[in-house]
Formats: structure tokens, C-alpha cells, sequence
């Protein structure tokens, strides 16, 4: 028998704060998933299919989501939830999905899934979040930096990326500098009906490099074999940042192309912590000013299947991050919009970044999501600029 759809029990039963984590790990199971649904209990999970397929092969992708769901949920420890601010019953003026009116206005073109070009008003808009966060940057007397798009892949493996985070990877490469490929290439390269190119693998160059998944990386690598000066090192800078997000790249919520804004701090312990704290205590006041209705409470990465039980308890154990939820009151729900992040010595003992005493530096990044924080303002105060903060009439032009 074939069938299109498929229900079965969890192999144990996902708790309450567990679902979303699982949820968006089930994108990646298997191509033929076109959906999954988790029941609220924890207990049930169904899937849709793309097309129908024999008993056999359903019994294996059923395998598979139980291999997640066993690996994430099974002896799960429920972390305490630390609440920094809670700014979420601000009142807001608006309700309604932002996204509707954004392309219908034009502010938004999507390019492919996950992919989006910005209209004016929605470009203004993050210019002025920008513009807060470059004072942020200043208060800490930043120093400013750009790095590339893309990543060497010896880079990422130092780090251990590919083993906490495989899933969301992209990877950049290029034809074989070799004239009878490039020629066959210009000659007949062309996409089939689902935007896929039709070019034999054999055409490309093996993969060295992948397009960069986060922004204070650069800056570690820069210091990688170094000692700091005594006063350690406070940097910012913004980049494209790529993370793949299969069935969960929905509206601007989740991209697999966005922009990131970091103020880095590199030093010891004390330093780092201490200016993460004061980042947000800053950040705080900035939001006041605008009303803005959101909290700050600790999160964890969205580590790999294999790495996640381990790796999030650990994060929450040792508060190494926090993350700013806005309000998103059409869907009742919140949104990560930025993060208060401070990753130990980690950094410092897989790059031999030193502190003048010889030890590991410790490292910490406070990162905004630029479109994001955009489309949670819109969100929350909508397109109508009475309802506005007097001192965001400016992005009206
Ligand atoms: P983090 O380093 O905490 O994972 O990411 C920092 C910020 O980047 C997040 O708080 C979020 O605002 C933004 N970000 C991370 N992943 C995505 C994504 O998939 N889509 C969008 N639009 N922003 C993201
Ligand atoms: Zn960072």
C-alpha cells in the first residue's frame, strides 16, 4: 500500500519545551517530507509526504524521525528558563501579519525560498536599528571590521562547526578551471522546472569554501596563534550570514540569507562578561525608548541532532546565551531578533588566541538579526507612521 501521509507514536513522548527544537530538525529527515506536525502532548507525529510511496519506504523514513526524536527527547533535562527582562505585555498598535502588506506594497521581493530583496521603507528601517546598534558598538569603542561572505571550510572545521551544526551548512564553489568544462557549461547549462541547474557534479571544483554562517568568526580567526593586549580586543562589524533552514524558511522569520550586526569582545573572562552585560543593559534602554515589547531570556544553539542534548544543557548550565524575543502579536508568538552569546575559552583554546598571562582568551558576541528586528518592529507598529515612535518618524523620509 502507498500512501501520502503518516502517523505514528513518538518513541518517547517530546516534552512541552522540546516540540519547536524536534519540529525543525524533522525539515531534515527526508526529502520526501513535505510537512510534520507534532501533536501538543508530545506523543504523536505526523508527517505529509510530497507523493506517495510503498510501506517499505515509509517504515524507513518513520526510522529515521524516531532516531531524532530519541536522540533530542530521550532522559531530556528541562532547563531552567532565566528571564533577564520582560518587556512582553508592552501595548502595541498592531496585530496583523506584516507580510501580506509588504508585498503588496513592493517592500519585499522574494528571490527563492528563504531568499528576499528589501524595499525602501523596510531598508530604512534597518538602517535605523543600525544606526542604534553602531552607538552600541561606539559606547564600547569598537573597533570596525568587514569580512567576506565566504568561509574557508579549514576554518570552520577548527572550530568544530561541522559536527554541531551540518545541517544548516551552505557551500560555495566554482567550475573546474578547466576550458572544456567551462566551454560545455556556457554551452548548456540551464535550469529544470524546479529552478535546479542540470550540471553534472563532476563540473565543479571540490568544495574548500562555504558561505559564512555567522560574524564574529572572522574576527577569532584574525587573532588565531596571537597574544591580546592587556586591554583585549572590542570589535563590530556586519555581514550576509547564511544558515539552511529546508521546510522552515517561511517569511522573513526564517532566511537562509540575512544580515547580521556583532559587537565582539575578546579578553578574559571578567571582561567579556562584564561588557555583555552592560551590551544589554544598553540595548535595554534603546528598546524603552521605542516601546519595543520583547524579553531577554536564555536560549540555546540550534545544535545538530547528535550534538544537541549535550551541548544545550551545557549552554544553559553555564548562561552562555541569551536571546532578545520580540512580541509577534499576530501569531501570539515571539521572535529571536538578537543574542547576548559568551562562548568560554572556546575560541581561545582551538585558535591559540592568548592573553598576555599565556591563557586561552575567553570570547562573547552580542549579534543582531537585521531583517528580522525589522519585521518584528512592523509586526508590533505596523506601517502607519502615527502610530510610530516620534523619534523613528525619520525612516518615513
Ligand atoms: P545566533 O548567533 O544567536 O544564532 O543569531 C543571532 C541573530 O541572527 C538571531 O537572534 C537572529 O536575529 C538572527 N538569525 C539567526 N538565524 C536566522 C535566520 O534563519 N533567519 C533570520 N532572518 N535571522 C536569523
Ligand atoms: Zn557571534
Amino acid at each position: 500500500m502507498t500512501s501520502s501521509s503518516l502517523q505514528f507514536a513518538a518513541a518517547v513522548t517530546i516534552p512541552d519545551h522540546l516540540i519547536g527544537e524536534v519540529h525543525s530538525k524533522l525539515a531534515y529527515v527526508d526529502e520526501r517530507i513535505a510537512k510534520a506536525h507534532i501533536s501538543p502532548s508530545g506523543d504523536q507525529i505526523t508527517l505529509e509526504l510530497k507523493y506517495a510511496i510503498p510501506a517499505a519506504e515509509r517504515a524507513a523514513i518513520e526510522e529515521k524521525v524516531q532516531r531524532v526524536v530519541l536522540s533530542m527527547a530521550k532522559g531530556a533535562i528541562r532547563p531552567k528558563v532565566q528571564v533577564l527582562e520582560d518587556y512582553l505585555d508592552r501595548p502595541t498598535p498592531f496585530a496583523a501579519d506584516p507580510m501580506p502588506e509588504l508585498l503588496r506594497r513592493g517592500e519585499l521581493f522574494q528571490e527563492a525560498e528563504g531568499i528576499y530583496a528589501l524595499g525602501p521603507l523596510f531598508t530604512r528601517l534597518i538602517e535605523w536599528f543600525e544606526n542604534r546598534f553602531l552607538q552600541l558598538a561606539d559606547s564600547f569603542s569598537a573597533r570596525p571590521y568587514r569580512f567576506p561572505t565566504l568561509i574557508p571550510a579549514r576554518f570552520l572545521e577548527r572550530v568544530g562547526y561541522f559536527r554541531a551544526f551540518p545541517h544548516s551548512l551552505s557551500f560555495a564553489t566554482h567550475l573546474r578551471t578547466d576550458l572544456d568544462q567551462i566551454d560545455a557549461f556556457a554551452e548548456g547549462a540551464s535550469c529544470d522546472e524546479h529552478g535546479h541547474l542540470k550540471v553534472p557534479l563532476e563540473s565543479f571544483a571540490p568544495v574548500r569554501t562555504l558561505l559564512s554562517p555567522a560574524v564574529c568568526y572572522h574576527l577569532y580567526f584574525t587573532l588565531a596563534d596571537q597574544t591580546l593586549p592587556p586591554q583585549g580586543v572590542v570589535a563590530t562589524a556586519v555581514g550576509n550570514c547564511f544558515r539552511y533552514e529546508s521546510l522552515n524558511l517561511h517569511s522573513l522569520e526564517r532566511l537562509w540569507n540575512f544580515t547580521m550586526r556583532e559587537v565582539i569582545f575578546v579578553g578574559d573572562k571578567e571582561f567579556v562578561l562584564a561588557n555583555r552585560e552592560l551590551a544589554r543593559q544598553r540595548m535595554q534602554r534603546v528598546f524603552g525608548e521605542i516601546g519595543f515589547a520583547y524579553r531577554v531570556e536564555s536560549a540555546n544553539d540550534p545544535f545538530f541532532i547528535g550534538e544537541f542534548r549535550k551541548q544545550a544543557a551545557f549552554q544553559s548550565a553555564f548562561q552562555l546565551k541569551y536571546e532578545i524575543r520580540a512580541r509577534l502579536p499576530f501569531k501570539d508568538g515571539t521572535l529571536a531578533v538578537g543574542s547576548y552569546n559568551y562562548h568560554q575559552d572556546f575560541f581561545g583554546r582551538h585558535l591559540n588566541i592568548r592573553l598576555p598571562d599565556g591563557s586561552p582568551a575567553h570570547t562573547g558576541c552580542v549579534a543582531f538579526g537585521l531583517e528580522r528586528i525589522a519585521f518584528a518592529f512592523l509586526a508590533q507598529f505596523g506601517f502607519d507612521s502615527i502610530h510610530w515612535p516620534s523619534s523613528m518618524q525619520e525612516v518615513f523620509g
